[in-house]
């Protein structure tokens, strides 16, 4: 009998980066701070390690606000190390 293993989703993907650092989104929900991964196609993902909102970045728009974020450097996004809930 076969049994097959599942690799872990996120674990081994690559940090979405910018200005330098990972990026992180603040969860829209609880205000954690959720670290974005790339995906296959280098598009940011990440899950919310309180709530388990789970993000993804599936079109150029939304891309695109997230870079304007970025830029913008606005509460929702942060680039370095992520911090505990104060
Ligand atoms: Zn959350």
């Amino acid at each position: 009998m076969m049994v097959e293993k599942r690799a872990a989703v996120t674990s081994h993907k690559p940090p979405y980066m910018a200005e330098g650092g990972t990026l992180m989104l603040k969860c829209f929900l609880c205000g954690n701070w959720i670290v974005l991964h790339a995906d296959r196609n280098g598009r940011p993902f990440g899950f919310c390690p309180a709530c388990g909102v789970h993000v993804h970045f599936h079109k150029q728009e939304g891309l695109d606000l997230l870079e304007s974020a970025v830029a913008r450097h606005l509460p929702i996004v942060k680039t370095s190390i992520p911090s505990p809930p104060d």
